[in-house]
Order: C-alpha cells, then structure tokens, then sequence
C-alpha cells in the first residue's frame, strides 16, 4: 500500500509537534519544514529521527516550491508569528510569515496538472474580534479583528476561502481557538496560571501579576485539535471549521479551580497589574461546534476542567 505524505509548516511548534506525532502513528511519511533549530517539542515527543526535516528561513519561494515538488497528498500550515501581543510589534513578520507561504502553496495547488494537494491553514478565533453579548460564535459571524494578528489569520482565510470557490480546490482553514498542552510556554496564560501554582506550592513565588482576570476563552487540548484538522482534509467535503470545545470560561474561575487542586486561595497570591491589561484583548469567545460535530464527527472529550488536571 502507497503511504500518505504530509508536510508540515511549523513542525517545531506545539501543534506542529502533535499533528507530526499523530500522522507518523497513523503511518504518514511527514516532511516537516522549520526555521532554526528548535526541535525541543520534537525531542520531547521522540520524533526528531522519525520524519524528514527541511530548513526554510523568510518564507523563501525558491526552497518552498522545492519541496513542494513532491507533491504531498496534505499539507499543513502551522507556523508563522502566531503571538497576538507580539503582532503589535512584529507587524510586518506576523503578516509575511501567515500570509506569504499561504498565497505560495495556493499558486502550487492551483498549477498542479493531476492530482491536488490538500491544504490546512491554522487560522484563528482571533479573526472574530469583540463579538457583543453572549452569542456563540459559529463559521459565518461577522469577523472583525482586533489585532494585526488577527487581521493575518483574516486575510489568508479570505484568500483560501475565494480559491476554494473559484477554483474548486481542496482546501480550507481551521478556525482554533486557545488549545494548551504540556509544550505549551509561560508566554500564554493558562500554562502561565499552572506554573504559577505550582511555583507557589513550592515556595518559590508568593504572588504573581496578571491581566485582565475576567476575560474569557474556550480553552482545548491540543493533541485533539491536531486530529480534529487531519479530520476535516480527510472528509468528503473540505471546508472552513471551528475547532474548539463549545465551553468558555474566565481567567477568575481557572484561578480559583487551579489553586483549590493544592488547597491553596489564589486571592492570596495573584494581584492584577494595570500595566498588563491589554486595550486590544478580546473579552470573551464561545464557540458553537454544531458544523464540525456535524459533518466531520469530531467532538472533543476534553476541557478546561481536564485541561487543568493533567497540566
Ligand atoms: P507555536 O507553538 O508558537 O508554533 C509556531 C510555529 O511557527 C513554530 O514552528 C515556530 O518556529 C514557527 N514560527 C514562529 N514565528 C515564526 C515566524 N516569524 N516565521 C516563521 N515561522 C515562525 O504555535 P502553536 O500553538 O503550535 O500554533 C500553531 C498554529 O495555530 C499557529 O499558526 C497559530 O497562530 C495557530 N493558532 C494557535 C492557537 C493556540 O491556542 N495554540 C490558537 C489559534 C491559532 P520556532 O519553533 O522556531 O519558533
């Protein structure tokens, strides 16, 4: 039997990492691309000598379409500047890092003369912007960004979107929202609040800063959402899906939840810092999962009270 050949941009990432993990379980030859050596997320997972890697540095068209030439039967677009906070200062590197290899396989895709690559784009609830109220956000809502990441994820999902009507072609974006993990960093959050418990528990730290407590998010595991994209370019019809849980939850409550594990008040132990509520943070997202459960048959087993434990 021919094995299926994937490539994966951003392999070093978190959901690089799992989807890699994922689709060499399932037999997959994975070609993964990455952009210096940082390959702790492979090394953890023991897969540096299970796949294929390749050097791209700045988005180069020469050495993309290089490798493209192997014409993979799925590809995966998991890479690119993918901080909202940095994208205020990174402008020009958060939008040529998404939106350039977007538009570079697209023009590949559509030029191909037999078989089609499938194409996955990690796009982002961050496209949505401030939606007003308690309304669950689906696949058609209005879309309003707030960020210059957010504008990115916008624009390379309006480009595949428009290929994919005109030109009828296998491809589509998974509109994630916040999926955590072990390989997740401090930089975001939830893996933030579970150090900070531990570090506390520890005596290592008394008391930690945050933001903006009353903001909310679904929040997922990432593993699961890694299936849940290799899901929808293996179904019959490729389209446009949110990925997330269909539950949203405060800052406040993983708080309260994350310290009450080790007996411990986390009122006595976090303040909120002026300097690090963010103007620009999104005050809640709730996600209907009604398309993806529905078409595609995925639904997710686990959240932010799962999360919180195996963290
Ligand atoms: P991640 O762990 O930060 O991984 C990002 C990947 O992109 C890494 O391979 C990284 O390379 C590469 N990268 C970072 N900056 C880059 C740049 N300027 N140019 C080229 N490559 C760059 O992110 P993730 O959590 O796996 O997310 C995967 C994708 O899903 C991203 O596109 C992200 O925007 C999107 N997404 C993630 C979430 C989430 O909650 N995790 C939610 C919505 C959307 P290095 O390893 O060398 O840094």
């Amino acid at each position: 039997m021919k094995l299926k050949k994937a490539l994966i941009f951003g392999v070093t990432g978190q959901d690089g990492s799992y989807l890699a993990k994922y689709l060499i379980k399932k037999n997959y030859l994975v070609t993964g691309i990455f952009r210096r050596k940082k390959f702790i997320n492979l090394k953890k997972l023991d897969l540096l000598k299970k796949l294929e890697l390749k050097l791209i540095k700045k988005e180069n068209e020469v050495k993309i379409i290089k490798i493209l030439k192997k014409n993979f039967d799925e590809i995966y677009f998991l890479g690119g500047q993918s901080s909202v906070i940095d994208s205020f200062k990174k402008r020009s590197e958060t939008y040529f890092s998404q939106i350039k290899p977007v538009k570079i396989i697209l023009n590949y895709i559509l030029n191909q003369k037999k078989k089609k690559s499938k194409f996955l784009f990690a796009g982002s609830s961050e496209i949505y912007g401030n939606i007003n109220g308690k309304k669950k956000i689906n696949e058609n809502n209005q879309k309003k960004p707030v960020s210059p990441y957010g504008l990115s994820k916008l624009i390379a999902y309006e480009i595949i979107k428009s290929y994919r009507q005109m030109y009828n072609l296998p491809i589509c974006t998974a509109i994630l929202f916040n999926h955590e993990s072990p390989l997740r960093t401090e930089k975001y959050v939830f893996k933030k609040i579970i150090n900070s418990v531990k570090k506390v528990k520890n005596n290592k730290v008394k008391k930690i800063s945050l933001g903006n407590i009353s903001i909310k998010r679904d929040w997922g595991w990432a593993p699961e959402y890694m299936i849940g994209c290799n899901k929808i370019l293996n179904s019959k019809k490729i389209d446009d899906y949110i990925i997330a849980t269909g539950k949203t939850v405060s800052i406040r409550k993983i708080l309260h939840l994350s310290f009450k594990n080790y007996k411990l008040n986390w009122k006595k132990h976090i303040y909120v810092s002026k300097k690090k509520i963010r103007t620009f943070d999104i005050k809640q997202n709730y996600a209907d999962i009604k398309k993806i459960k529905k078409n595609i048959n995925w639904v997710p087993k686990l959240n932010y009270l799962n999360l919180i434990k195996m963290l």
